[in-house]
């Protein structure tokens, strides 16, 4: 029997694995590493992970992802509201002010709260993990956002329960990546200690910390995160096309639920072009509303226009780390980065900027949470 290492993300999982003497990322049913955070319901069938995002445009309204940041709240609490813009499903709230999803399944219509949600995409991820080991799965440590509060953590270990996983330890999705690190790097630390920052900048969530390490332990000496990610730079692109639609082919995109997904679809990848090339890009989409193709394009430049508010804001969270951290620059040893969202170049250009740093990037930026979840209980 294996011990499995989850990181639960906004928008993709990873599980990690203690396997002969090294750690390794699992493979899924369809031999990817990612699994993503999505649970579709059609007719009598339950399809989780890649399957549900391969058939989310023609299954709108029974197709929910993005429930992470959902669990252990209340449908009327503004953060709730606030993350149910942009979940193209339905939702309601439920007679205890719970939030129910409305999907069609088993030929009728039935209410899944974000926690079952999750508990079906942990079934899923113990069930591929179980194939992929050929061993049973039952225990886990599973990785969550620092700022989750004690609400959240809960809804996540209940989660877990409903999936038959039997939770040794809840992390800090910050420390399992500094685990990941402080595993690979043992040889490197002595007496005096050795300070390295780890940024994780993910689809909805910044968080950044200060770690110090020394031969026999790890210490965290601060952490500063920010509510923004991957997503925001998406929304903003989204806005900017838009408005030129409506312009050029006076169509409005915002108004068909349909036509947005595949929209921000696109859009996503664009701006991973867009990281590895500064010429500009191409966006074509074909019957893209009342029969219209759509074509457009948008350079490097151009998007980090778009995003500077959020841009911005990874700026803040960065210097907000350095002064509470009391870090001198020269203190630092390294900047490690983490997160899909930290291969975006000008991200990696403001790390330079307030670190006196380059990025590096010792650690598997997709897998080093799951990693270091997995590490903590091998
Ligand atoms: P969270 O940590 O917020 O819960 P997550 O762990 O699911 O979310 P990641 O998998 O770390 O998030 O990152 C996903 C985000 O990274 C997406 O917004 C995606 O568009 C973005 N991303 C991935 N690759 C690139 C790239 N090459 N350039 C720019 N953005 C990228
Ligand atoms: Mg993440």
């Amino acid at each position: 029997m294996s011990v499995i290492g989850i990181d639960f993300g906004n928008e993709s999982c990873y599980v990690a694995a203690a396997r002969s003497g090294g750690i390794e990322t699992l493979a899924n049913d369809y031999s990817l590493r990612a699994t993503p955070s999505a649970v579709a319901f059609d007719g009598k069938k339950r399809i989780i992970g890649v399957a549900a995002k391969n058939q989310q445009v023609t299954n709108m309204k029974n197709t929910v992802g993005g429930f992470k940041r959902l669990l252990g709240r209340k449908f009327n609490d503004p953060h709730v509201q606030h993350e149910l813009t942009s979940i193209p499903a339905r939702v309601e709230a439920r007679p205890d002010g719970s939030i129910g999803f409305k999907v069609n399944y088993l030929e009728e219509d039935q209410h899944f709260s974000p926690e079952q949600l999750t508990a079906m995409l942990f079934t899923k991820l113990k069930e591929t993990s179980a194939a992929a080991m050929q061993t049973q799965v039952n225990d886990c440590v599973i990785a969550c956002p620092i700022f989750f509060t004690n609400a959240e953590r809960r809804a996540l270990l209940d989660a877990a329960q409903i999936a038959g996983l039997n939770v040794l330890r809840l992390l800090n999705e910050t420390t399992a990546t500094a685990l990941a690190y402080g595993f690979y790097k043992n040889d490197l630390f002595e007496e005096k200690p050795k300070n390295v920052i780890f940024i994780d900048f993910g689809h909805s969530a910044l968080q950044v910390s200060a770690c110090s390490f020394t031969k026999s332990k790890l210490k965290m000496l601060a952490s500063t995160w920010d509510q923004i990610g991957g997503r925001d730079f998406d929304l903003a692109m989204a806005e900017y096309f838009s408005k030129e639609f409506q312009e050029r082919y006076k169509i409005n995109a915002k108004t068909n639920a349909r036509a947005t997904l595949r929209l921000l679809t696109e859009i996503e990848k664009l701006k991973k072009q867009m990281s590895a090339n500064s010429t500009k890009l191409p966006l074509n989409i074909e019957c893209f509303l009342e029969d219209i193709d759509v074509s457009s394009s948008m350079q490097r430049s151009q998007m980090e226009e778009l995003c500077a508010p959020v841009l911005q804001r990874v700026e803040q969270t960065f210097k907000r780390l350095l002064a509470e951290s009391k870090l001198q620059l020269d203190d630092i040893h390294s900047v490690e980065i983490v997160g899909g969202s930290s291969r975006i170049p000008s991200v990696k250009q403001l790390i330079e900027q307030v670190f006196n740093k380059p990025a590096s990037t010792t650690l598997n930026q997709d897998e080093a949470v799951s990693r270091g979840a997995a590490l903590q209980c091998a």
